[in-house]
């Protein structure tokens, strides 16, 4: 596990924690559904903090390294795709939470198109 990565969740669950305390004494009349509410808003940031850190940590494999079965093809012409290095890729988490993941990204060498493959 990244330290940088273990400190900035330790960060960022205390940022929900303190966070939350704050929100109920601005609301001390909130209903049950407006805690509800609040509470999964928080929660489902850091739940996003947490997939991009644990998804980054295990994507560190170079296809190349990879035996030849497992090995990404395009989906079209069978062909197994051309490294091209990591590209950024953004992805909708679960309550539209943005994630930025770093993945390998490749194209065909026969009609180039270029994918990400899954994971
Ligand atoms: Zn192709």
């Amino acid at each position: 596990m990244d330290e940088a990565m273990e400190k900035r969740w330790r960060e960022l669950s205390e940022e929900v924690l303190s966070g939350m305390k704050e929100w109920r004494l601005a609301h001390p009349k909130a209903t049950l559904r407006e805690i509800e509410e609040a509470a999964s808003e928080r929660m489902s940031r850091l739940e996003a903090q947490l997939v991009q850190g644990t998804a980054l940590a295990s994507s560190q494999r170079k296809w190349s390294q990879l035996p030849e079965e497992e090995q990404p093809r395009c989906r079209v012409c069978e062909l197994l795709l051309r490294e091209r290095g990591e590209h950024a890729r953004k992805l909708q988490g679960k309550g539209g939470k943005e994630i930025t993941l770093k993945r390998q990204y490749g194209t065909c060498p026969l009609c180039g198109v270029g994918l990400f493959p899954p994971g």
